[in-house]
Order: C-alpha cells, then structure tokens, then sequence
C-alpha cells in the first residue's frame, strides 16, 4: 500500500452516494483523506461533515443570507475541489448534468473519478474520453453495474468480450400493466424494492430510464458496441451484472445490494482492501435469484435511451436533459407519471439531431430539451 493517505474530495457529499462514500473513508483513514467536500445547499449536514473530517476546501453551490466565508461558494466549487492539488481521487456523486464540467476538470488534471455521476457520460462521452486521453486521468464507475463488469472484466480488454449483460431490478412497477404504470403516484415511483437512493434516481429506476442511461454508460466506459450491451431484469439486485466472453464463459459479480462495495472498490481498483461494509454472502438467504426478459413496450424509455445513444451526437444529451426536466416536473406534482417517457420522445423528436461535437454545443442542447419540456407542458 502507499505510504501516505490519498487525497479524495467529494462532490455532492449530503447526498444518498456522498454520505455512503463518507461513510466508507471513514473506515479507511490509512489509506484516504477527505480534503474537498462540496454540497448543494444542504448547510446543517455538510457543516457536520466539515466538523467530523475537516477538509481544505469547502464549497456550498447554492447559499441563503448568511454565505460562510471561510467556504467556497456558487456553482464554480465543483470545478476547483476537483482540480485541487492536495486531491488525487474525485467522487462525482452529484445528480444530474451539473456534474458534467466537473468531471472534466477532474481528469483534464490528471486525477482518478470515481463516478457516481453517470449522466456526465451520457452527455458527453466522447469529451470525457478525449480529456482523459489528454489530461492523464480515469474514470472509474461507481454504478454497481458496471463496477461489477469492471470487476469482471479483471483487466481484460473490449476484444476479449461477446456481450454485456446489465442487470435492472425492474423497480417498483416491474409487475404492473401499462395503464397502471402511465397513472402511478409520486410515492408509489419512490418506493424502490431493493435499493434506497436519491429521489431522481428513483424516478430513473421506476421508468426504466435509468437503466437507459447504465446502457449508454457501459458503452462509453467499455468500448463495447449497443449490439453487445444487453439488459436482464433480476427483481433481487444480487447478482450485479454479467460479462460474456468470446469463449462463452460468462462471470457475474455477486453480493448484497449495498453501494458501499462499488464506491470503495472505485477508489482501490485493481487492488481490494479488507473491508466490512458489506453483509457476509450467503447463497441460501439471497436464493432464489430469478431472471425475466425487460417489458420493452410497457416501459419505453429504456428503448428510446438505447436508441439516442446510436444516433450519438447530442442525442444522448437531450435524452438526458429531457428526462432530467420531465423528472423534475413529475415530482413537483406537475405532470403524470406516463407524461416522463411521452417528453423525452417528443423531445428526441424535434432536437435529437442538433449540434453535440463540444461542450457548448452541448450545453446548448441540454438548455433547447429542458425548455422544450417546459413548454410542452406548459410549465
Ligand atoms: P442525491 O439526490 O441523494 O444526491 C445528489 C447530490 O448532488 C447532493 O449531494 C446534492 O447536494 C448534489 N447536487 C444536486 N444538484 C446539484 C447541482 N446543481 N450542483 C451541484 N451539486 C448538486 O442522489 P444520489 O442517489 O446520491 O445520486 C447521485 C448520483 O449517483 C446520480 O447520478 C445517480 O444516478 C448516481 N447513482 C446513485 C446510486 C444510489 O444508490 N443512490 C447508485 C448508482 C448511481
Ligand atoms: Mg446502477
């Protein structure tokens, strides 16, 4: 092991992964330090945090009357925790594409993410990519998806691999008909049956956008073409996904459905270092573990992601965006659950094909999609 603790700033640490992380250096002080924390406008929380592991760089994006001097403020905080010299490891666990410039200051600077934040991938693969050519850094998954086909994988590379196969919980609605599912409350799509996460997450999960966005994902972080990226759903989240390799051996990471696995292994990788944040396995207790074929038709927003991700371009970002901004809407009580999947296809629909070769230009396509769903709800 290194002789002196690595210096990790977290971004969006009062959130559901930012706490889980906090939790896990905690138990690593050896090997870590927590020297950037930054939060959206969660001041009570994040002062608990400063006061436990006292970071340099405090940075609060949205301030009331009273800003702390001594703490960095505004939207440009995420920038400068994530190129801070005393920092090598970044944990993106913001939510959204708020994320994104973060992520690229990150390793332009030549540091390790660990991402959470996986919409910075969909909206700009091919960015984040050439800046980590250019500046020297990584990007390490968080998702437990694809922590577990990185696990997999052990170092092999695209070539080695048929297929990819994601697994999806399905979540809350897995079981319902289309009708319901198109009428479904906020409550009900916040009531996740195996995982406990942030709330646009859980919108994400319960219309299948989410694993939309993981497919997208996986094909930027693996270099695997959409027609080997396949998704599975296994309503008990236990086995986290699989890997098929051209001699048609299949591996599959198992284990409890806890992100405190994928969030620590983010920051060891290669290397595995004893831990107990994780329930012992026991085959019997998580038996039986089922598999059924995704509802497509019922759930179309994992189609339309899948499909915006081929087009390439600014489709990617305008999925997200749109999702992003229909998300927003339905939990604000605005628009129906039905009305989520119905925005990102018109949104698709009018602006897919729009400019998305640099960061402005993506920008600029995140910004037309959110308005366009505002105004096609009238919002
Ligand atoms: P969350 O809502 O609990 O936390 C989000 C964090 O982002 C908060 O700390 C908040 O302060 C910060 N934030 C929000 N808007 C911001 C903005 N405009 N600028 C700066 N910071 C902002 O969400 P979460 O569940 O922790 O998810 C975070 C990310 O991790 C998401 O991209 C999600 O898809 C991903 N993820 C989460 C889980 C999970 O189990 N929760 C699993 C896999 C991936
Ligand atoms: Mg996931």
């Amino acid at each position: 092991m290194s002789t002196s603790p690595q210096g990790v700033a977290i971004l969006g640490s009062t959130g559901s992964i930012g706490t889980t992380a906090l939790r896990v250096l905690q138990r690593h002080t050896d090997r870590f330090r927590v020297r950037a924390l930054t939060a959206f406008s969660n001041v009570a929380l994040l002062g608990e945090q400063v006061a436990l592991v006292r970071p340099s760089f405090v940075g609060l994006v949205r301030y009331g009357a009273e800003p702390r001097l001594e703490w960095a403020c505004g939207t440009g905080c995420l920038v400068e925790a994530a190129q801070r010299e005393d920092v090598s490891i970044v944990i993106n666990a913001v939510v959204g594409a708020a994320g994104l410039d973060a992520t690229l200051a990150a390793v332009r600077a030549g540091k390790r993410v660990a991402l959470a934040n996986k919409e910075t991938l969909v909206m700009a693969g091919p960015l984040v990519r050439a800046a980590c050519r250019e500046g020297g850094g990584e990007i390490i998954p968080v998702d437990s998806e694809h922590s577990a086909i990185l696990q997999c994988l052990s170092g092999r590379s695209a070539t080695d691999v048929r297929r990819l196969i994601l697994t999806a919980s399905g979540g809350p609605f897995r079981a319902w008909s289309r009708e319901r599912v198109a009428g479904a409350t906020v409550a009900e799509a916040l009531q996740h049956p195996t995982w406990h996460m942030g709330r646009k997450i859980s919108i994400d999960s319960a219309t299948l956008a989410n694993k939309a966005l993981e497919v997208i994902e996986a094909h930027f972080l693996f270099g695997l073409s959409y027609d080997r990226i396949e998704v599975v759903v296994h309503p008990q989240s236990v086995v986290h996904s699989f890997v098929e390799f051209v001699d048609g051996s299949v591996m599959a990471q198992l284990g409890f459905p806890s992100m405190e696995l994928p969030v620590l292994y983010a920051l060891t990788h290669p290397e595995r270092v004893a831990d107990m944040g994780v329930p012992p396995f026991d085959p019997i207790e998580m038996s039986p573990l089922t598999f059924e074929r995704v509802r497509l038709d019922d759930f179309p927003a994992l189609r339309l992601g899948i499909a915006a991700g081929r087009r390439a371009g600014a489709a990617p970002a305008v999925f997200n965006a749109a999702n992003e901004q229909a998300v927003a809407l339905f939990l604000e009580g605005r628009i129906a659950f039905g009305d989520i999947p119905r925005a990102i296809a018109a949104a698709l629909d009018a602006h897919g094909g729009v400019d998305g070769s640099t960061r402005d230009a993506l920008g600029d396509a995140d910004r037309v999609a959110r308005r366009f769903v505002k105004e096609l709800f009238r919002c």
